[in-house]
């Protein structure tokens, strides 16, 4: 669960690589991806990416298409060579990396054997369902689900302490709805209400799968649909979510059996293997006092009907064809707008690459992460660092006391780049040759039990968020770092290649991008050690809010597709990071070209110019329209286009690096309207 990792884009699941050789034929810019027909003033964004857009539609196995896309699609190829090899390796030692990478990768490919199976090797779960006949039953077996990410009714994690980040205690997250976000249940506009019908169509085709007859099949579907109508007015929705101290509450047992009496919380804990829980963070109070509720207001065979769903929902993926084809058809097709599948071996590589990261991570960092990449990136995180710092000192808007302790914050932000120090043993995953679906099973109760297991230890420094393939990067406030995988050190985020002013403009905004989630509107309210404390003067925090409030109305007002806005609110803090990463990567490229002749243009472009160039350029991207709809309801980062129009405006040296935009253009922005946050 990420819950409190602050990425930089959505979705964690591309995962990537690198070869030097596609990175010296990498271009630092490519100009022939421009639109110069645009004026920059009048849509910066559409100037920089016109004929990239226009060259590169949507492929049909895919809801959107970028610059994160081409790279991550080099890194599968590059992973592809890692699982293949193992997936080769007849004599690979029992237990040893290569057999685990390859056996698990290879009962994925063996589609023979998993048409074959069919439902049998999940007939045993199913029956489990069958069998219950009361609420104890019921819980038991929703709490067995919940060892392998199955559990239907909320989810079951360890995390730091928001209040004393140096211990770890569990968490309870609101789960159990089928549809992204509770927005889905109750939106009235055509598309959603159309969504929700095909919902509930698939719904139906899921049960006749698990062949109920056509009859029975309907019912259920309309069983599910209400019961998860009624969770979803139970939740909180993401605003709510992202309140820190809205979703601090600390319950020891006594509490959490006041607060939802009919959860059955020790018993519950016990079925985990988790019998010594004593401190849980409630995420939602709210949520979890109506799922008690309903587990006396619904009857037991409507609640068996429900974890059918969501255990058949959660295996689909990886049953045979028919199960697959039918939750693309909803998840990939109706709701994405994707036309076609990813092929198989896309899909099991992805899989293998997620539940076995790190054991694919250290062969991949070995083979393809260059030691001078590493150095040349902490440089530059530490220019950002002294970059942010200055600006900090500089503020107008923010008091002395507030400073000294957002300057200690900066100080302490630890710095991680490529890959863990210390890899994490997978001696305790037993990959064998059995049922695909069984492995993954397997896998993701082998995450399950490494996050419990952490409970009441100390906190490991030497730990990572993502796999170093990924790419992508994260903030976590719980640690106040950052952390950089080596998936995201290239072109064209990190170009060894490359002029600075265009790395600035991309991992160098990147950095600062995350370097300020230690500061946005949720970060703040961390400090130092990662404890959520408010070391803010009242003044500076009001400060804070006006300044910010600019920020939200601004973004409210852009518009994503026909009556759909971005959601100002939900995206603050990407887009407070945004703002403040472009701004800081800006003043430390300043700092390192002090004392020295400013650099000659290229390609007719000056410096300045380039390193705005570049930050729009790595966000080039083509999206479907089911997609656009379904991020703007879902993700905290606003869509790509604004996240480069969204900003430039707000930049005033934008203004002297593109003279040509002048008041009058569609989007130029008076001084006075531009706030300065970080
Ligand atoms: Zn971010």
């Amino acid at each position: 669960m990420g819950i409190i990792a602050l990425a930089l884009l959505a979705g964690c699941s591309s995962r990537s690589k690198k070869t030097m050789d596609s990175e010296k034929n990498y271009p630092a810019l490519n100009v022939q991806n421009m639109d110069t027909t645009i004026n920059p003033g009048d849509d910066f964004y559409d100037y920089v990416n016109g004929n990239w857009i226009k060259n590169h539609p949507v492929p049909a196995d895919k809801n959107s298409i970028s610059a994160f896309d081409e790279l991550a699609e080099r890194n599968r190829e590059e992973i592809k060579g890692i699982v293949e090899e193992a997936a080769a390796d007849k004599n690979a030692e029992p237990g040893s990396a290569a057999q685990k990478i390859g056996t698990f990768y290879n009962t994925g490919m063996d589609t023979v054997s998993i048409e074959k199976e069919g439902t049998t090797p999940v007939d045993k779960y199913l029956a489990m369902i069958d069998a219950i006949k009361n609420i104890s039953d019921l819980q038991s077996v929703a709490a067995l689900f919940q060892t392998f990410h199955a559990g239907p009714f909320f989810y079951l994690f360890s995390n730091q302490d928001s209040k004393n980040s140096a211990s770890v205690i569990a968490g309870c997250y609101q789960a159990g709805l089928g549809l992204p976000d509770r927005d889905y249940y109750f939106n009235n506009d055509g598309p959603t209400k159309k969504l929700r019908e095909e919902y509930v169509a698939h719904l139906e085709k899921m049960f006749e799968l698990l062949k109920d007859s056509p009859v029975v099949a309907k019912e259920n579907a309309q069983t599910v649909m209400k019961i998860e109508t009624e969770l979803a007015k139970a939740s909180f929705t993401r605003v709510e979510n992202q309140d820190p101290q809205k979703t601090y509450n600390k319950f020891d047992i006594a509490g959490l059996n006041s607060l939802a009496p009919n959860i059955g919380w020790e018993a519950y804990f016990t079925r985990t293997g988790y019998p010594d829980i004593k401190e849980v963070n409630i995420y939602q109070p709210s949520f979890f006092k109506e799922l008690s509720k309903m587990m006396k207001t619904v009857s037991i065979n409507d609640w068996k009907t429900f974890l059918r769903w969501h255990f058949i929902n959660a295996a689909a993926p990886y049953l045979s064809q028919d199960f697959v084809k039918e939750n693309f058809d909803f998840y990939g097709n109706k709701l994405s707008g994707q036309e076609e599948m990813k092929p198989r071996w896309k899909r099991v590589l992805d899989e293998t690459s997620a539940d076995l990261g790190e054991l694919i991570g250290q062969l991949y960092v070995k083979k393809y992460f260059p030691p001078e990449a590493k150095k040349r990136m902490t440089e530059m995180v530490m220019n950002l660092k002294k970059s942010l710092r200055q600006r900090i000192e500089n503020l107008t808007w923010m008091g002395p006391k507030t400073k000294e302790e957002a300057v200690a914050k900066l100080d302490k932000m630890g710095v991680k780049v490529g890959y863990p120090d210390k890899w994490r043993d997978y001696s305790g995953l037993e990959i064998t040759y059995q049922p695909y679906v069984l492995n993954v099973l397997n896998a993701q109760n082998f995450d399950f039990r490494y996050s419990m297991d952490k409970i009441g230890k100390p906190v490991d420094p030497t730990e990572w968020g993502m796999t170093p393939q990924t790419v992508n990067a994260y903030y976590n406030p719980n640690r106040n770092e950052i952390v950089f995988p080596a998936g995201i050190l290239q072109p064209p985020f990190f170009n060894m290649n490359a002029d600075d002013a265009v790395n600035y403009g991309a991992i160098g905004m990147v950095i600062g991008h995350e370097m300020t989630h230690g500061f946005d509107n949720m970060g703040r309210q961390f400090d130092k050690n990662g404890n959520l404390r408010d070391w803010w003067t009242k003044e500076d925090s009001r400060a804070f809010e006006e300044h910010t409030k600019m920020l939200v109305d601004q973004y409210n007002k852009y518009k994503v597709l026909d009556s759909t806005y971005v959601n100002g609110q939900l995206t603050l803090g990407e887009n407070i990071a945004d703002l403040g990463g472009i701004t800081v990567a800006l003043n430390a490229y300043k700092l390192s070209r002090e004392g020295k002749e400013p650099p000659k243009p290229i390609d007719g472009f000056t410096d300045l110019q380039r390193f705005f160039l570049s930050y729009a350029q790595i966000w080039r991207m083509n999206m479907r329209d089911k997609e656009l709809r379904r991020r703007v309801k879902t993700d905290e980062h606003s869509p790509a286009k604004i996240r480069i129009n969204g900003v430039v405006y707000n930049v005033p040296d934008f203004y002297k690096a593109f003279p040509q935009v002048k008041p009058g253009d569609k989007l130029y922005r008076p001084a006075d309207e531009r706030p300065v946050i970080w």
